[in-house]
């Protein structure tokens, strides 16, 4: 007999945060996090956040409230309270133009009224104090304004949001194709979308995505900057000639390199992959031809000005972010992470609005470090992460590793992700690659927000879960993220909705059996309850195609799927095993 005591099983859970079901649905207690706090100012700066792990980096005591453009003019008695409009008195004929300039002086655009309004748990007041103090970003050049931008934001405050990218390169792709992937990207649930074009006729395919999308355009601009032109021509004047042009384009975001500097380089050399950043290897060869500085480092304080015209929000580019495992968290990445700290500031005294990007390939233990020490360095600015990929070894699945990373970095910082798809270090991404991407990473986003107590984030879910309980299929489908996909895979076994599928067949259905113990509440939601079993509609050619490419289903078998709304629908004397108590073997066979 053993000595050891193992009768103790008493337990006490953590303290909860909000409820993400906006009902209190249910029988789970609600988030893990600890309570959002959303405020102005530093009493703010926790927002929504996980639980700290000991030994991680506290959020900054500064926010943009204490980088105030140094023209404006605390009033005396507020120098403890200098974290609202009422403190500061602007230049004389001073007018706002950014969003953020805004917020300071205590405007509510109306970008931000509907902010608000997609983001139910937010007041207007809210998001203005969130952008106020730096911790939310509304990306939207006044040109893109003019066209059929729907106003969002990115920051803490509000849900976690994913970006697509997407664009020509010089051996693929054109405008058209680009702005069929702009819609599916729309379609599939991307925030925002980044134009990385390289190739083919890019100037057309900016102007064209911008042009036509609802949501915020983001580019990099260096990477026009070097076309035609040899990376050693580079100058001052082609830089900001080129920042210029896209922000009259109406590009809403820009990802500039700023961070890497001449003395970060001697960091790269021991690295197991160098530099992976597009933007940041090319600046460190300029640099290395010249023995110069960065130059979009030491013309900061001239881009700020362009892009304060046209509200065009800074994502300041993480050139040395690592490109695989080994080189996470190393000191190139932090020495860059610490100048892009510097950056935010400056950027904030210019009334520049802000968020910073990060890694990359990072190890699942570290992605809590990473965003929780971005939130300290750079005092709440929105961080937006690529992944990260928490391991190295599946190329063609990238859009799972880095989802993995995702929703781990979504819940201890970030504010956007941008996806990865299953063509990432292997090609330019198809249309379905594109999907593949964006579901991954709205999967990332909504589980972090869900965990994180994001008021109303578990709705649809709890809802899901009723119609599922009710094995009322069609409501489960309509409320699935992707009701064609849930609804082909059902079908491609049992073509008839009725009380049990194919995964375990009648007998076996749990759900069934609990829906039919009567002191059970499951399934007998009023609003799903069903009382017959529904020959489903046929499946589109598209969804058939789908079955074909699946390459399970016979062409005799997907022929019988198809003539399933004609009269005689094809049916197959024999009577499934598992077919339902009172559905008769030809609505209800299992193929
Ligand atoms: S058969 Fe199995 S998988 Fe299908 S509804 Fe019933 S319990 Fe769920």
């Amino acid at each position: 007999m053993s000595n050891l005591n193992i009768t103790d099983r008493t337990y006490s859970l953590p303290p909860l945060g909000n409820n993400p079901s906006s009902q209190a649905q249910g029988t789970s207690p609600g988030s893990f996090s600890p309570l959002p706090k959303i405020a102005s100012g530093r009493a703010g700066r926790w927002t929504f956040a996980s639980a700290d792990t000991p030994g991680m980096p506290v959020p900054s005591d500064k926010t943009a409230w204490d980088f105030m453009p140094l023209d404006w003019v605390l009033k005396p008695g507020f120098e403890d309270n200098y974290e609202q409009a009422a403190a500061w008195e602007a230049p004389t004929g001073f007018q706002p133009i950014t969003q953020l300039e805004s917020a300071r002086l205590g405007v509510v655009t109306p970008e931000m009224k509907r902010v608000a309004e997609r983001e139910p748990h937010l007041t207007a007041e809210q998001v203005r104090d969130e952008v106020a103090s730096g911790r939310m970003i509304i990306p939207a050049n006044k040109v893109h304004l003019g066209y059929k931008l729907d106003p969002m934001c990115i920051g803490r405050a509000g849900k976690t949001k994913i970006n697509a990218n997407m664009g020509a390169s010089p051996v693929s792709s054109g405008t058209e194709e680009e702005i069929e992937k702009l819609h599916w990207a729309e379609k599939w649930g991307a925030d925002t979308v980044m134009d990385l074009s390289t190739g083919g006729t890019i100037d057309e395919c900016r102007q064209a995505i911008i042009q036509n999308s609802t949501v915020p355009i983001g580019t990099v601009p260096i990477y026009s900057m070097i076309i035609a032109r040899r990376l050693e021509d580079l100058d001052d004047a082609s830089i900001l000639q080129m920042l210029r042009h896209q922000a009259r384009q109406g590009v809403d975001y820009f990802t500039i390199h700023a961070g890497v500097l001449f003395e970060h380089l001697q960091y790269v050399k021991e690295r197991l992959i160098g530099i992976v950043s597009r933007g940041g290897s090319l600046l460190a060869k300029w640099m290395i031809l010249h023995k110069q500085q960065n130059p979009m480092y030491v013309l900061w304080d001239d881009i700020c000005d362009i892009m304060r015209e046209y509200d065009v929000s800074f994502s300041i580019g993480d050139g040395l972010r690592p490109g695989g495992l080994a080189d996470a968290t190393d000191r190139a990445q932090l020495a860059e992470l610490c100048t892009l700290g510097e950056l935010t500031e400056r950027a904030w005294r210019k009334g520049l609005q802000v968020m910073v990007e990060g890694p990359g390939h990072v190890p699942f233990d570290q992605i809590e470090f990473n965003m929780k020490l971005q939130r300290r360095l750079c005092h709440g600015a929105p961080f937006y992460v690529l992944g990260p990929l928490v391991t190295d070894i599946f190329p063609g699945y990238d859009h799972i590793t880095s989802c993995i990373g995702a929703t781990a970095a979504g819940f201890h910082g970030a504010s956007m992700l941008c996806y990865v798809t299953p063509k990432e270090h292997l090609g330019l991404p198809k249309k379905d690659d594109v999907k593949q991407g964006c579901i991954a990473y709205k999967i990332a986003a909504h589980a972090a927000d869900v965990a994180l107590g994001v008021p109303g984030t578990r709705d649809r879910d709890d809802e899901l879960t009723k119609a599922r309980a009710a094995l009322n299929w069609e409501k489960h489908f309509e409320l699935a993220f992707d009701p064609e996909f849930a609804r082909l895979l059902h079908d491609e076994d049992l073509d008839v909705d009725t009380d049990f599928c194919a995964m375990c067949g009648h007998d076996w259905c749990s759900v069934r059996i609990s829906k039919e113990i009567v002191e059970f509440a499951s399934g007998k939601t009023a609003d799903y309850a069903w009382d017959h079993a529904k020959q489903t509609a046929a499946l589109s050619p598209e969804q058939l195609a789908v079955l074909e490419k699946r390459g399970v289903l016979s062409p005799d078998e997907i022929h019988k799927l198809a003539s399933k709304t004609k009269k005689a629908v094809g049916a197959e004397a024999s009577k499934a095993d598992c077919h339902s108590d009172y559905v008769d073997g030809e609505q209800a066979r299992l193929r």
